[in-house]
């Protein structure tokens, strides 16, 4: 059975950007190779709004997520934790045997500036991660107020993932003053999995080169000398960056700011949809995600029965609540490449299913 997804990733597909992955395979070593990635590279800095190279990785977001803090930890890592990615990234720092910290945070709350000059100000910590959008609980970090926090202290590498809000709503990453920012294939950016993105500051590289131990596939270092030859380090995933420049002419087509207007126009006309049948956001509404809902199950839906039938009836998947607070939330993506019209059917057909499935 297949099914249109509506979950925050993998998030739906469309069928221009699947065509453009059957080209045929080049040699990652072929001059072609270099002026494909030579050809995408301005884009992708415009988009991160950087002058650092922006370098390709055959790999899940989690990938280059531990190879950025296997890279620049020495001292210590500050994970900021505030989800289920957020938290996981502690856990990935433990697991690296990498020294680190946890500012946690409620599933569903911001975090605060001031409790990271304050953690920061132990003097234990040279680097920070700091999810954007925390998309299990559908909460966006103030980032701006984070980062001048951060800039503080020149000795902490930033490190920032953007998986769920790249290219939803500018992320200046040279002016917030970020070392490095990620991003993945399968969600804001509606591509299938397996191919993840990373901006790296000269700071952070010139960190790199002082720390043992950073292995091989994610090092940074090598991301670099190869990039400067316009390649990649191993054989990379060559259909997902085909679709990758396909979907680059399909956002520079839109144009930036009409792409990000219109996840913030999809987004309220979402959140709208949830007021209305008295649902309300996980976190407070003014750190509400861009790019997905995380409604509270206040009302009691059946979420389980709704999937089903939302499938079966009218060929959708939403998501039923991440981790532990599955069942008690749902989630509803609008990034990637919803319209007015996708969302407005989406909505219609959830205004059916959602007092069927809700008890009386
Ligand atoms: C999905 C997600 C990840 C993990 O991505 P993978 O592609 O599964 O490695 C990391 N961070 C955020 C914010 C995510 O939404």
């Amino acid at each position: 059975m297949s099914y249109k997804l509506f979950i925050p990733g993998p998030v739906h597909v469309s069928d221009k950007t699947l065509n453009a992955m059957t080209s045929w395979v080049m040699g990652h070593r072929s001059k072609d190779f270099v002026n494909l990635y030579q050809a995408i590279q301005p884009q992708l800095q415009q988009l991160m709004y950087t002058q650092d190279p922006v370098y390709l990785s055959t790999s899940s977001a989690w990938g280059v997520m531990e190879g950025a803090i296997r890279n620049v930890t020495k001292k210590g890592v500050l994970n900021i934790m505030s989800g289920a990615f957020s938290d996981k990234w502690n856990d990935v720092a433990q697991r690296c045997s990498l020294p680190c910290g946890a500012l946690q945070y409620e599933w569903g709350t911001p975090a605060d500036p001031e409790d990271v000059r304050r953690e920061l100000s132990t003097g234990k910590y040279d680097a920070l991660t700091l999810i954007h959008n925390e998309t299990s609980t559908g909460t966006m970090n103030p980032l701006a107020e984070i980062m001048a926090v951060v800039n503080e202290f020149p000795d902490v590498i930033a490190i920032v993932d953007s998986v769920s809000s790249f290219t939803a709503l500018p992320i200046k990453k040279d002016e917030l003053g970020i070392d490095v920012l990620l991003t993945g294939s399968q969600k804001a950016l509606a591509l299938p999995p397996g191919l993840a993105l990373l901006s790296v500051s000269e700071k952070a590289r010139q960190r790199a080169a002082t720390v043992e131990g950073r292995g091989y596939y994610f090092d940074f270092l090598e991301f670099h000398s190869n990039y400067e030859k316009g390649m990649t380090p191993s054989t990379p995933v060559i259909p997902l960056i085909y679709a990758l420049q396909s979907k680059l002419e399909d956002i520079f087509a839109e144009g930036l700011e009409t792409r990000y207007a219109r996840h913030e126009r999809l987004n309220n006309l979402v959140r709208a949809w949830g007021a209305k049948h008295g649902l309300s956001l996980l976190p407070p509404p003014e750190y509400g995600s861009k790019t997905l809902c995380c409604f509270r199950n206040d009302i009691g839906i059946d979420l389980e029965g709704l999937r089903k039938a939302a499938k079966s009836r009218y060929q959708f998947d939403i998501d039923g609540g991440y981790g532990k607070i599955k069942g008690k939330t749902f989630r509803i993506s609008n990034m990637g490449d919803e319209t007015d019209e996708t969302i407005t059917e989406l909505l219609a057909n959830l205004d059916v299913l959602v007092p069927e499935f809700t008890a009386k």
